[in-house]
This record gives structure tokens, sequence and C-alpha cells, in this order.
């Protein structure tokens, strides 16, 4: 996305980002948070440039002159970028990063790095970074993107501005895919999902997700009425089908879900990602408090989080099930 495109989906935020860098107000360090496929990656890209460029019409960068070209291609010399290597960013990643500027540093002027995925950073790599967010060697624009900021260290959020990108509306994601043929049952849950899971290019992986849903409407009628049920799904269906970590997540998220919508339900609110399950929501949320609901959601929340220290799946999840049965 360019800058004019961005500012109609994210308007808050890049008109934010134009004011600060027109009045030469940028803070050190921003973090951006948001969604998968909102704009956080092309806005920092974008911002780099607006400070960089050349040829720039007031603050929208030209995307042409030598500067852009080299910050497209990833090999500008003031702005650098940190991505996961593997699952995680390490200690020695940041360290390059502090290094490379520290050797720079004589050169003067202004050192832009972006760290994507930043709540990745293991502890180690996470304390080295703020040690260099709290001591810079030189001018220095810190951009940190996330999806899961509760997943960051918090002496890191308090020393960012915290920049939250809106989700785009889900009711138009919705109709996009009714258009496309998908009842409203698949295209209410698939539009929760970002592109790259669930989007056009993804057929496998739709039919995947729905086939997924269904498993949890399975599990979740278990977990409410026939518990000694759940533990067998879980073993012949559930683990089947989701395999790897990515795809754990998601059954993770489709879970999660659900005990939204029950929320929902008792708010009255629509757009429910299971719109066909409303009867069953009902009785669900008949049957717990908004505070029993809040309790499962954090512990799907919490097992989310320990999914990532690569802890056995099966334990993890027989764990949920049985908080989610007892509520405990
Ligand atoms: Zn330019």
């Amino acid at each position: 996305m360019n800058w004019e495109e961005l500012k109609q989906e994210q308007p808050t935020v890049m008109t934010m980002l134009e004011q600060s860098v027109e009045k030469g107000r940028l803070a050190h360090a921003y973090l951006f948070e948001g969604m998968k496929g909102t704009g956080k990656r092309d806005a920092s890209i974008l911002l780099a440039k607006a400070l960089f460029c050349q040829d720039k019409t007031e603050t929208i960068p030209c995307e042409n002159c030598i500067q852009c070209r080299r910050i497209s291609h990833g090999n500008h010399p003031d702005v650098m970028i940190v991505d996961p290597e593997g699952n995680s960013i390490k200690k020695a990643q940041v360290e390059a990063l502090q290094k490379e500027f520290a050797y720079k540093g004589m050169e003067a002027g202004l050192k832009v790095y972006i760290v994507n995925e930043a709540d990745k950073m293991t502890a180690s790599a996470a304390n080295s970074l703020l040690k260099f967010l709290e001591e810079p060697e030189s001018p220095t624009l810190a951009l940190l993107l996330t999806e899961n900021v509760h997943f960051m260290l918090d002496t890191i959020i308090s020393r960012s501005q915290k920049i939250a990108f809106a989700p785009p509306p889900i009711q138009k994601r919705i109709s996009l895919y009714e258009e496309q043929g998908l009842t409203q049952a698949a295209a209410s849950i698939l539009a929760r999902f970002p592109d790259d899971i669930a989007g056009e290019y993804a057929e496998e992986k739709r039919d995947w997700i729905v086939h997924g849903r269904n498993l949890v409407i399975q599990l979740v009628e278990e977990v409410q009425h026939r518990p000694q049920q759940m533990l067998l799904t879980l073993q012949e269906k559930w683990l089947p089908h989701f395999t790897d970590r990515q795809e754990q997540d998601i059954g993770l998220d489709l879970l999660l879900f659900w005990y939204r919508d029950i929320l929902s339900v008792k708010y009255e609110q629509d757009n429910l990602a299971y719109p066909d399950q409303r009867e069953k929501l009902k009785q669900d949320a008949l049957q717990l408090s908004e505070k029993e609901v809040a309790k499962r959601l954090q512990q799907i929340l919490e097992a989310k989080r320990r999914l990532r220290a690569n802890v056995n799946v099966q334990l993890l999840m027989e764990q949920l099930l049985l908080h989610l049965q007892e509520g405990s």
C-alpha cells in the first residue's frame, strides 16, 4: 500500500504520523499494534521513507528517489529491519543492530530500526532492546510491530508510544466472502482470519478452517454436556486436525471465538463468529455467568501464550478442556 491507500484504511494512525513528521515531533519509539493485515509493516516502511525521501510532497514519500528505493529494497544504510529468526528474535540479533548503529553513529543523522513481530523477542533480547531504547547513541527512531501486545514486556510498552491499528471492518469482509459464494456460517468465521490464512488463494485452508469450526462446535458441546467424551474427541479429531503450532493456534482462536460469541449473545450483539449456532450459544449464555465466560477466555488466551513455549500440546489441550469444563 502507498501512503494514500493506507491513509484510507487507517486514517487516525496515518494522520497522526503525518502531523508528527511535519512538526518534527516524532517519539523515539513507537509500538504499532494491530491484527495481521492492518498495514503496520507498510506504515513503518512509509514512515521511514517520509523521513529520508529527497522528493516528498508534504510528508508523502515519492517512492522513486534513491532513498525511497533503498528502503524498499531493504538496503538503506540507516534503516534496519529485524525479523524473527525461526520462532523468536534473539539477543544476538538485537546486539547486531546495536553494533551496526554504534559503528555508524559517527556519521550524524537519524537511524531507524523496525522490529517485526516484536513480541517474539526472547526475554534477553527484549532486555537488550530496552537498554537501547533508553540510551541510544545517536538520534534513533524505533518502530516495534506486534499483533500481540499483551506478550510484550511492560517496560518496553511504557517506553514506547502505542499506536493501535484498526481492524478491517468485519462486516465488509463477511460480505466479500459471501459474494464469493460462501455460506454465512463459513464467511463469518473466515472473515476473522487474515487474508494470508483464509484469503482467496487459500481454498484448501478455508475448508480446513470450516472443518475446524465444526470440531469446535462438537467440542464445546461435550465440554458443557458430555465431558466424558471430550478427551476422546481431542485425541481422535482435534489433534489430528490441528497438527503444527500455527494450526493449533488457529484452533485456539476458533475456540476463543465461541466464548466471545457467548458474551455477544449475552449483550444481544450481532456479528457472531458462529451465527448459525445462536440457539446453542444462547443456552451456554444462560448457563455461564459473564464472569465465568471471561475466565474461560482468559484460559484460552493463556493456552495460546503457552503454546509458544514449546509445551506438549496434548497436555496443554487436556488441561484447557478440563479448565473450560470446571471453570477453575
Ligand atoms: Zn523518495
